[in-house]
């Protein structure tokens, strides 16, 4: 058996036995029996990761540039990737506009409603951490926030604070101005290059611990929500979330990577298994970094030259999943309060929601945060008296976990894509 091939196979395993655990034995006990294994799982699996992700974002990107060397061919490359960003992030919002206001999952009986608001809001107004991440979320704030995290000034604070935007910003020129140093800075060139192989074998490494990691995660996940959620009241907008992505990721992607790559995307989605898996284990775009990068070079053929540059990238700015869900729980919860949108608030919500999955991290539940973003938009365009209250969040908090693990898959299968798409303009030579 081929090592992929036997890490998938642990994997899934884990999986499936993290599930088992959890519904069986860990399931409706006492909540902080469950913590240990989050800890577990943060141990094992999300700390080695999260260590490894700042320093190959810096020694990829650097390597990555300056081994294309041409501005002209980076500009074309940078331009095409943030073409691919936004163009499928807006088919993915538009999907998930479109399913949820025909399947319509939020008008329950009256009764119902009522019972699941009120439960939702007691869930808001119990997590003061949930509180105080919303309130600062505005859009003006967050892309101000962008921009600042766009133009740091200082490196280390942002290496010491896990923001990858500055860092690819400054390696991008650091990668220029070393590839224009031509004979002077050889020496340098090959140091970024080496190092960056060294990191990949230490991720070659640590992604044997992806299935144990997995197996805690997913207990805790299932042994905090139960299985039997999904059948719930919120099993209809579960449902609608859960078929976007399917018909994000099945359909739209892979016919995108036909069309502009030629490539069998089955073929590719099977080969990218590891680091799917480990984005639907760890709920996290940022930890799972490390692991996309070595599975789309040595697995995927995509380009060292193409991935250096798109997954980093796309790790913290192309969330096709997000995106999707963002549009979907929105409409939802307007639904739920009998407020009852016009196509211009559709649009509003296409819109701020792509924008809202752009300023999101990728770390878990920063969807579930910056969706307070799309929800304010369409406030704003309503009148004063049906107003959605943002304590309405806590309605899709509980089963939040299960639906950022499969958007946080499909974040990462966008990336992957990208990446294999962008291996015609960047080649490796
Ligand atoms: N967990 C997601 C990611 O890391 C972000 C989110 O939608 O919450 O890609």
């Amino acid at each position: 058996m081929k090592p992929t091939t036997l890490l998938t196979v642990l994997i899934i395993l884990g999986m499936i036995i993290g599930a088992l655990v959890g519904q069986f034995l860990l399931h409706g006990g006492n909540v902080d029996s469950t913590h240990w294994t989050k800890a577990a799982g943060d141990l094992i699996l999300i700390r080695p990761l999260k260590l490894l992700v700042i320093p190959l974002v810096f020694f990829s990107v650097v390597a990555g540039i300056t081994r294309i060397g041409d501005p002209g061919k980076l500009g074309r490359l940078g331009g095409a990737t943030l073409v691919y960003y936004f163009a499928t992030m807006l088919i993915a919002v538009t999907i998930g506009a479109t399913l949820v206001s025909l399947l319509d999952p939020g008008s329950l009986p009256a009764d119902v409603q009522e019972a699941v608001r009120a439960t939702g809001e007691g869930a808001f107004s119990a997590d003061t951490s949930l509180q105080a991440k919303v309130e600062t979320k505005t859009m003006g704030g967050t892309w101000t926030n962008i921009l600042y995290q766009l133009i740091p000034t200082n490196l280390l604070a942002e290496m010491s604070a896990g923001r990858p935007l500055g860092i690819i910003v400054f390696a991008i020129g650091f990668g220029l101005a070393l590839a224009a140093g031509g004979k002077k800075t050889r020496i340098a060139r090959d140091f970024f290059d080496a190092c960056f192989e060294a990191l990949m074998t230490l991720v070659q490494w640590v992604v044997w611990l992806t299935p144990i990691g997995v197996f805690f995660l997913v207990a805790w996940t299932v042994g905090r929500i139960g299985l039997m959620e999904l059948t719930g009241p919120l099993g209809g907008y579960m449902g609608t979330v859960f078929l976007g992505l399917l018909i994000h990721g099945l359909i739209v992607l892979p016919l995108v990577l036909w069309i502009f790559a030629r490539v069998n995307p089955y073929q590719f989605m099977a080969r990218m298994k590891p680091a799917l898996l480990t984005a639907f284990g760890t709920d996290s775009s940022s930890a799972t970094l490390p692991v996309t990068i070595e599975t789309a070079i040595d697995e995927g053929e995509c380009s060292e030259n193409a991935s250096n540059f798109v997954l980093p990238l796309g790790s913290t700015i192309n969330m096709d999943g997000t995106a999707l869900y963002e549009a979907v729980a929105v409409v939802f919860l307007f639904q739920l309060y009998g407020i009852d949108l016009e196509f211009s608030q559709l649009v509003l919500v296409v819109i701020t929601a792509t924008l809202a999955a752009v300023g999101a991290a990728g770390i878990p539940s920063a969807g579930l945060v910056t969706m307070v973003i799309v929800i304010a938009a369409v406030n704003g365009s309503l009148g004063e008296g049906v107003q959605l209250p943002i304590a309405a969040i806590g309605v899709i908090l509980g089963v939040d976990r299960i639906l950022d693990m499969c958007r946080t898959t499909v974040n990462v299968w966008g990336d992957a894509v990208g990446a294999r798409i962008m291996t015609r303009i960047a080649p490796d030579e």
